[in-house]
């Protein structure tokens, strides 16, 4: 089986916040910063978007700093959204799911009790969660239920040969990570169970708890499963960006 490449597309950021919010209930008085991504798994005939950042007009309303549409960041390394066959939607959270009208074509893969509860649980329409969800991208999900576009999971699929889906809760009620065979052996790309490298390293949760126990049973099974702790990538870091060959502009070279 041939190996994937992965590429981080940074499409947002930076944005600044208390280090509490990269790592729960510490590093109050220090100033972070976070980037938001889409990434890209490349193989020699299979190309797998994961996450789908924000359309243009929600990034606008929003003010994101720094924002580039996710198509033109894809075009930068060869890939048309619209001829996109897969994407994998870590989980419903707006800065992840916000552009997913952006792929006309795609199927969308994503955990059926992640969908099931922004979609159908009156509990998600409570402020607390509202604030994380975008109501466009949450009814055009709803228009695909049925259709062939949309795959729902129930725990983990290998959803093509060396792209393996892993059920990962605790940031959201059923998010999931992306196992992809590479030349250096399984890197996961974990979303948002991390914000940053630190989190898997120094085993602490970042910010949005949705259910603690789970997300360190979460990070037992993504270490286990990742070739190494440094093939284990989070949701947010700007390392993602600084510290990996950059290919085009906004986008680097992970794997
Ligand atoms: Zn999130």
């Amino acid at each position: 089986m041939q190996p994937f490449e992965i590429y981080a597309l940074k499409y947002a950021g930076p944005f600044t916040s208390s280090g509490a919010f990269l790592m729960w209930m510490k590093d109050w008085d220090r100033t972070e910063e976070r980037n938001c991504y889409l990434w890209c798994i490349k193989g020699p005939e299979t190309t797998v978007v994961v996450d789908t950042g924000v359309r243009p007009q929600l990034a606008a309303s929003k003010k994101m700093n720094g924002y580039t549409d996710p198509k033109e960041l894809l075009e930068r390394i060869g890939v048309s959204a619209e001829a996109v066959r897969h994407v994998v939607l870590t989980h419903i959270h707006w800065d992840h799911a916000a552009g997913v009208s952006l792929f006309p074509q795609a199927k969308i893969y994503l955990q059926e009790k992640e969908y099931r509860f922004w979609i159908k649980d009156r509990i998600a329409t409570r402020p607390a969660f509202r604030f994380y969800t975008d109501d466009a991208a949450n009814l055009h999900l709803a228009s695909l239920e049925k259709t062939q576009r949309l795959i729902l999971l129930d725990g983990d699929r290998e959803i093509l040969p060396g792209i393996e889906c892993l059920s990962a809760p605790g940031h959201s009620v059923a998010l999931q990570a992306v196992a992809v065979n590479t030349s250096q052996g399984t890197a996961v790309l974990g979303s948002d169970s991390a914000h940053v490298f630190r989190n898997f390293k120094e085993d602490w949760p970042s910010a949005l708890i949705i259910d603690l126990v789970g997300w360190m049973q979460t990070y037992d099974k993504l270490r286990a499963k990742a070739a190494s702790v440094d093939l284990l990538f989070p949701g947010h870091d700007p390392l993602m960006t600084r510290d990996y060959p950059q290919v085009a502009e906004g986008v680097t070279r992970l794997v």
